[in-house]
């Protein structure tokens, strides 16, 4: 008889991924045992590797590249410079509050209130005027809780890049076009987070900014256009749950800008910005501080303020949309003499394996220290190259489904047979195959299945 072709379900809904991340230790409520904070998450032992894995992957595609260099910037910045980038004035989501639920809700982008001026919880008309409500965090410096000591928790990296411009510039003598690359912390008081990771009012960016001679903004805009999106090709996300989306409305600097969406469980939305910047935030800078931060071009002889083309992605949405896209259930039914079929559910995390927490679980067929001994030895020895497990709870089947559920792309099993021959057993994630590999050539067999991902 041959083997069912399960049927594949892919996700639904993001509390299927809550409850495994909070299960298998990928993400917690935060202060979880005081009832938890609003809005905030934390990274477990799985998901702290796989964010890493996140933030890496990003960082090699941006700094590996001879004409980006990276950058490591403070949270808290001069106050001037918030006002110069226009977040003091402008950096402002219109709130409004229901007199009867008490809700708040954003004015900008709620159905009920846009068409029909209604709160999009109970209905009433009964609402407060739009206020402007600015999301940046404030707080003090120092001891004194004067207006002189206020600082902000900046509410995007982008501004450590343009202040360090020219330091940056300077000391790696990169010529124009060059770019800066960061990973970093920033803070929104949004009005309406949620959808778990995906929006939250602590969350962490990865930013570039990308300085080039004005009049060729319009060919590098394109360039990184097509640059983001092979990225995320690359890294496993299926092309029919992305798309661009250009902006309706520009901001008044912004010369184009388009997002990136992914289609999450909740519709599509956006996982990245793209942007022309124009020259706006380097000669805002400039004129606030009193500096020339014009770059010269020695070849040419001419000096300019460069423009800018970003690109913004949230970590944490990403990580999102990494997870969205890799679960699967594979479904296999059979069914038994009498007629009755039963359902058995294979869940993989179909994670690419650079991104996986995990690479390689290490599994003793037996408990028995003359299987359990030299299989921790072999998990040392995986450890030198690999985030690696060890599990020897369960059966193997079992053990298989745990490692599978995790997103890990390998399995070895130490067996009795390992004892006389020197040789396990590893089992691919996705096909289910299974190979007989010398224990002492393991490490770089690992390895060179890993790199086969990226060719
Ligand atoms: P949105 O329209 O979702 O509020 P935005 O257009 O304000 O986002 P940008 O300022 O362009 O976002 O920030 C760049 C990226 O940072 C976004 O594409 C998103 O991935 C991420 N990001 C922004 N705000 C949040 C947030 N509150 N929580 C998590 N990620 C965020």
């Amino acid at each position: 008889m041959s083997t069912p072709i399960p049927e594949i379900r892919r996700l639904k809904d993001l509390s299927t991924l809550v409850s495994l991340s909070k299960r298998r230790g990928f993400v917690f409520q935060s202060s979880e045992i005081y009832g938890g904070l609003g809005s905030c998450w934390d990274y477990g032992p799985l998901g702290s590797l796989m964010k890493l894995n996140v933030k890496r992957a990003w960082w090699n595609a941006m700094t590996r590249r001879s004409d980006i260099v990276g950058l490591d910037a403070a949270i808290l910045m001069h106050p001037t410079v918030w006002k110069a980038s226009g977040h003091v004035d402008g950096f402002s989501d219109p709130l409004v509050d229901c007199k009867d639920c008490k809700t708040r809700f954003r004015a900008d982008n709620t159905d009920s209130y846009i068409n029909k001026k209604q709160c999009p919880v109970c209905g009433s008309k009964n609402l407060s005027e739009e206020r402007q409500f600015n999301l940046m965090f404030k707080t003090h410096m120092g001891p004194l809780e004067d207006s002189a000591s206020v600082v902000y928790l900046r509410p995007e990296t982008a501004q450590g890049h343009f202040v360090n411009f020219q330091n940056c510039q300077q000391s790696s003598r990169y010529k124009i076009p060059f770019g800066i690359a960061a990973i970093g912390k920033s803070f929104r008081n949004e009005i309406t987070p949620g959808n778990f990771i995906f929006r939250t009012r602590e969350f962490e960016q990865m930013e570039m900014q990308y300085f080039v001679k004005p009049g060729t903004d319009e060919k590098y805009f394109s360039e990184w256009k097509e640059r983001r999106w092979n990225f995320y090709k690359k890294f496993g996300i299926r092309e029919e749950n992305l798309k661009f989306k250009d902006h309706d409305k520009l901001a008044h600097y912004a010369r184009a800008a388009v997002d990136v969406e992914y289609k999450f469980p909740m519709g599509f939305s956006e996982l990245e910005g793209i942007h022309n910047r124009s020259d706006f935030d380097l000669s805002q800078h400039a004129k606030f501080s009193g500096k020339n931060l014009e770059y010269f071009n020695e070849a040419e002889k001419e000096k300019y303020i460069p423009y800018v083309i970003e690109t913004a992605v949230g970590c944490d949405r990403l990580f999102l949309a990494f997870m969205c896209d890799a679960y699967r259930e594979e479904v296999t039914t059979t069914k038994d003499e009498s007629g009755k079929t039963t359902e058995d559910v294979r869940v993989v995390l179909g994670l690419h394996p650079d991104i996986a927490p995990i690479k390689v679980a290490v599994l003793p067929l037996s408990k028995k220290d003359e299987l359990s001994l030299p299989a921790e030895a072999l998990r040392d020895q995986l450890a030198e190259d690999f985030d690696v497990t060890y599990d020897e709870t369960g059966s193997i089947g079992k053990r298989y489904r745990r490692a599978d559920e995790v997103g890990t792309p390998f399995c070895v099993t130490y067996d009795f047979d390992t004892i006389n021959d020197g040789a396990v057993t590893v089992r691919h994630r996705d096909k289910m195959t299974q190979e007989r590999i010398k224990i002492k050539e393991l490490n770089s067999y690992i390895a060179a299945q890993l790199k086969q991902f990226n060719n």
